[in-house]
């Protein structure tokens, strides 16, 4: 009886505070608020009644519906979703300007600035998992010839094959770049020399095989010639592509179409 009395006063006094709140629709700003539910939470800590805990949840969830955040809350609020949303829209257009910039735009190959990012990155990897990295350049063969004989369309469509066929053999791990004109800088990641001049020897092959042109019952083999580096521990872009370059002035000189390892 008395337990009844009690938990009826309780209502009562519940029903009251819920009235007088939603009629005040209070303005509050965060810290209030969160004043205010942790004065609830004290209340429902201090009982184990069910009803005045569900009574007590009721007025938190009816204040927290009708109550008007302050403008300040509000504004920031909004403030916040709208810098997150530009963020994000920026993100994307700068990742998407990033690629062009580092893009060479015909043969879609990284050009010589993503070639630079991508060296750093690679290196650093290397160095820090003590692997290799085989920087191999590469030079068409008689690619003046193409372009005198069949024009600078084809010649350009010479160079988007190579690409396509250099990337439709090596791993998604390795880097094709176009380093200039109808040079090449291909990175072989954690690679041993005989495998590298292997896979350079595939390209070679698929390329001939794919892309030789047929004119006047003729075949003119498109073939290139390369030097193959292996990166020593520490070593910068520029100290090991000047040896892929010895090594391909030698490919050259001994006849053109061959894979030439350099030294150290
Ligand atoms: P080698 O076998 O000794 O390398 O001879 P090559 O004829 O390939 O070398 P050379 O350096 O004499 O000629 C390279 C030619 O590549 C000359 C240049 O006009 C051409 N070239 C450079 N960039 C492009 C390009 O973007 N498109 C086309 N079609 N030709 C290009
Ligand atoms: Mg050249
Ligand atoms: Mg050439």
């Amino acid at each position: 009886m008395q337990e009844a009395t009690k938990q009826k006063r309780m209502l009562r006094l519940v029903k009251s505070t819920n009235a007088i709140k939603s009629e005040q629709k209070p303005m509050i700003d965060s810290e209030d608020y969160y004043k205010q539910v942790e004065r609830y939470a004290e209340q429902i800590r201090k009982t184990n009644n069910a009803d005045e805990i569900i009574g007590i949840l009721d007025i938190v969830l009816s204040e927290t519906r009708g109550l008007r955040f302050s403008d300040e809350v509000f504004t920031a609020q909004e403030q916040v979703k709208r810098a997150e949303q530009k963020i994000e829209s920026l993100k994307s257009e700068l990742e998407q300007l990033r690629g062009l910039v580092q893009t060479d735009q015909m043969t879609g190959a990284f050009n010589r600035r993503g070639l630079e990012d991508i060296f750093k990155r690679e290196a650093a990897r290397a160095d820090r998992n003590a692997q290799s990295l085989g920087v191999v350049l590469v030079d068409l063969d008689n690619f003046k010839q193409i372009n005198d004989n069949l024009g600078h369309q084809y010649g350009d469509s010479v160079l988007i094959n190579f690409v396509t066929v250099a990337k439709e053999t090596l791993r998604p791990s390795d880097i094709v770049a176009r380093f200039g004109g109808e040079e090449f800088v291909i990175l072989l990641p954690d690679v041993e020399m005989q495998d590298a001049l292997t896979v350079i020897q595939r390209i070679q092959n698929n390329l001939t095989k794919n892309y030789s042109i047929q004119a006047d019952n003729q075949t003119l083999p498109i073939t290139f010639s390369a030097g193959v580096a292996l990166r020593s521990f520490g070593e910068h872009q520029n100290s090991v592509i000047s040896r892929a370059d010895k090594a391909l002035y030698q490919a050259k000189r001994t006849g053109k179409n061959r894979a030439i390892p350099a030294l150290i």
